[in-house]
């Protein structure tokens, strides 16, 4: 084994981890802390294709990481015999300061921190797992891996929001984007399998979060998240776009405060708010038995989806391929075929049968003669952190 990296995905109540070879993309082991500062966790540590779970006393971060590294000690691989080269943390929000990975030290830990009010639902607990997680492995190289880093170089005009310029300035508001670590890895992926890189190209990341990017010769033109992963497609649990005005409305007239409605177009809107379900089987299970909230919700993502397609088509002068990706986007295929079925005025004809068919491979699901490339392509993210991760710390 040529050595493995451990890469970390620290949010405020959880640790998702994996520890992984970053050449062959072989996975030893992973796992999810949860419950982080509720009055218990729960550990999930998978290793060997067996799954185990264990109840843990309440946790912070310090407790929860430590949990996770006992974990490998007693149920493998142990610390000692691991290989691990290095440490990759997923970071959500680099600003203007990160436009790439960047190695961990105790500055550039701290300039992560004072980004945390750009991104207030993220890089705290971002960080606050950096800190364990050096403390607890001091030995082995950490590397920072930004969510933003593929779009800080968006054109100004994407980038850009209509606000008055010095109060943007002055506060540090333009569009930041987020997920970038995917679509990088499958727009360069989508690059590889059709063999161009001039590709002018649509990936839409369709998960518990959702996103679209538009990706000119592998350089991102537009995305669809902004200041924070609140703007854009509608997701799990947030709103997507909205009219900002519906903010002053809820608090003038609702009389909400801004941490109320911070949390309920961040965790309880978008196909939970719509159905009182986020996960997207469930609603399409809704839907398939008559349920017209459900049919409604599936109606207002895929037009939604929709419209991203055609203004990034728009955007390009131009569309070479679409891609599908992550829990929504490969497994669903009614919603990739409800989504593209309208634009073949725009040269898409997707293949009926290669849509359908179960697949976890990346393929091509237009037909032959499709002007535009239809793809699902796998996304994985912790792979790309661990290969910037190598890249970046040389270990
Ligand atoms: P991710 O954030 O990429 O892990 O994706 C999570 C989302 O993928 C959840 O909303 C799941 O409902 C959705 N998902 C997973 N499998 C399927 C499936 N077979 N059909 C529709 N959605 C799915």
């Amino acid at each position: 084994m040529s050595g493995t990296v451990l890469v970390v995905n620290s949010g405020s109540s959880s640790i998702k981890y994996q520890l992984l070879d970053p050449d062959s993309g072989d996975v030893v082991a992973s796992g999810l802390l949860e419950r982080i500062g509720e009055p218990s966790g729960h550990l999930r540590h998978t290793v060997d294709g067996e799954k185990h779970e264990r109840d843990l006393p309440q946790v912070d971060h310090t407790a929860g990481l430590s949990a996770v590294l006992a974990a490998f000690d007693e149920l493998g691989p142990a610390l000692a015999d691991a290989g691990i080269r290095a440490v990759g943390h997923r970071v959500v929000q680099g600003g203007a300061e990160f436009s790439g990975p960047v190695a961990l030290d105790d500055d550039a830990v701290s300039r992560i921190d004072a980004l945390s009010p750009l991104a207030p639902l993220h890089n705290p607990g971002n960080v606050a797992g950096i800190r364990v997680a050096r403390e607890l492995l001091p030995d082995v190289p950490h590397v920072a891996v930004f969510d933003t880093a593929f779009f800080a170089d968006l054109p100004e005009a994407a980038a850009t929001y209509a606000l008055e310029k010095e109060t943007a300035k002055k506060y540090a508001i333009k569009r930041y984007g987020a997920h970038g670590t995917s679509h990088q890895f499958v727009s360069d992926a989508v690059s590889t399998m059709l063999g161009r890189d001039d590709l002018r190209q649509i990936v839409l990341h369709l998960g518990n979060g959702a996103s679209a990017s538009a990706v000119v010769g592998g350089r991102a033109v537009d995305t669809s998240m902004g200041l924070t992963p609140l703007e854009g497609l509608v997701m799990g649990t947030r709103t997507g776009d909205m009219d900002p005005a519906v903010v002053f409305h809820l608090r003038r007239v609702g009389g909400l405060g801004v941490d109320e409605i911070d949390d309920l177009l961040n965790k309880r809107s978008g196909l939970k708010g719509l159905t009182g379900h986020n996960d997207m089987r469930e609603v399409r299970e809704l839907a398939g038995a008559g349920d017209a909230d459900a049919r409604l919700a599936l109606d207002v993502y895929g037009h939604r989806l929709r419209k991203y397609v055609g203004s990034y088509a728009a955007v390009m002068g131009g569309l070479d391929a679409v891609t599908f990706t992550a829990g929504v986007g490969e497994n669903d295929a009614l919603i990739r075929a409800e989504v593209l079925a309208p634009l073949g005025f725009l040269g898409i004809e997707l293949d009926d049968a290669a849509n359908t068919a179960r697949s976890s491979e990346p393929r091509v699901i237009s037909a032959p003669g499709s002007a535009v490339t239809v793809l699902v392509v796998p996304t994985n993210e912790e792979l790309a952190i661990a290969r910037h991760t190598i890249e970046v710390s040389g270990a």
